[in-house]
């Protein structure tokens, strides 16, 4: 039986998504009609499905697909985004919501957040941007010497925390649930959120956005971390209140903030971030979905639907991840 399957995203996301998808149903040996939304199309006369006519839809959650109602025979609604705060409350979406988890995208995220991780704690800004002569021999501590936190130990998370922990830097996660990872300290709770913010001289956000975790880096939570923490945010933009850190910037509380993720995206071009010293902005880049392992990751849970099997990576709609 041929299998409907709707792809709404972008014109690009077509272009770089038909081929590597029709692979990878080929591969599950799922026999699929793969069709774009007319904005996704390369063309006006590119077919289409009606939505009463899809079993599954695959797309961004980037708001384009805004009435899932009349999708009645949809047996899911796979995210090719991590994020999935614009799409979960959406209440006209009663079909299970699976959000991405593609291993291209972990290791992006590791390679990205390792990076900085080890800017900051080698002070690599000193000496990349002070070729003026002088002579300051200043060795940097040992990374067994940096405590490092990370908030939200999913997916993304705990990769990032076990290569931090391969590097020797003593790692803290937090989370809703409470985990053992061997080698990590874990902690789950608010109580737990103290705990892990009072040795965080290096503190990495990768939690959701939902109603639980916005504004959850405030005044109070930084004056928890040590003075002078570095603060790196691939999460979402307002896991942070950003006047409670422009403040905390300002008097030294925290002596540096690496943001990714924003609350608006672009992120002006006179918002205080871009001329602050102590800020460095990197523009959504921490990573991305890798169309091959996340058609892959499609693929794979359309087989397991067909065959009665649990999806993979499903939300939690209560919880908004
Ligand atoms: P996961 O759902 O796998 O992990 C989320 C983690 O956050 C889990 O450990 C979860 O706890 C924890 N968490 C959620 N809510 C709370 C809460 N209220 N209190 C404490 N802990 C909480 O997500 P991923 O790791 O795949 O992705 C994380 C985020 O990274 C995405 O939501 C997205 O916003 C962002 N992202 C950013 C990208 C970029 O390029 N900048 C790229 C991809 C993703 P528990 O384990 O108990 O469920």
């Amino acid at each position: 039986m041929t299998i409907n399957v709707l792809f709404s995203a972008s014109r690009r996301d077509w272009n770089v998504y038909e081929t590597e998808l029709l692979k990878a149903f080929a591969a599950q040996g799922l026999s699929v009609d793969l069709r774009p939304t007319p904005r996704s199309a390369p063309r006006d006369d590119t077919p289409t499905h009606a939505p009463r006519e899809v079993d599954y839809l695959i797309c961004t959650p980037d708001g384009a697909m805004a009435d899932f109602s009349p999708f009645h025979r949809t047996k899911a609604v796979l995210s090719l985004w991590a994020g999935v705060e614009n799409i979960a409350p959406n209440p006209t979406l009663t079909q299970p919501l699976v959000r991405m988890v593609d291993p291209s995208m972990t290791e992006g995220m590791v390679e990205w957040v390792t990076g900085h991780v080890l800017r900051h704690h080698l002070g690599t800004d000193r000496h990349v941007l002070d070729q003026s002569g002088a002579w300051r021999p200043e060795a940097p501590p040992l990374a067994r010497e940096r405590p490092v936190t990370i908030l939200g130990i999913g997916a993304l998370g705990q990769a990032c925390a076990e290569a931090l922990q391969g590097l020797n830097f003593p790692v803290t996660g937090w989370s809703r649930s409470q985990k053992t990872i061997p080698g990590i300290d874990c902690y789950d709770g608010a109580q737990g959120l103290s705990m892990a913010l009072q040795s965080a001289e290096i503190l990495v956000l990768l939690l959701p956005l939902t109603s639980a975790t916005e504004n959850i880096i405030n005044a109070r939570r930084l004056a928890e971390m040590p003075k002078g923490a570095v603060i790196l945010n691939p999460g979402r933009g307002a896991l942070i209140d950003d006047a409670d850190l422009l403040s905390a910037l300002d008097s030294g509380q925290i002596s540096h903030a690496t943001l990714d993720v924003f609350r608006i995206e672009p992120l002006p071009s006179d918002h205080r971030y871009w001329s602050h010293p102590q800020v460095t902005v990197t523009p959504h880049i921490a990573s991305e979905t890798r169309a091959p392992s996340a058609s892959r990751m499609v693929a794979e849970n359309i087989r397991r639907s067909e065959n009665g099997e649990p999806l993979l990576n499903l939300v939690n709609r209560d919880a908004g991840y």
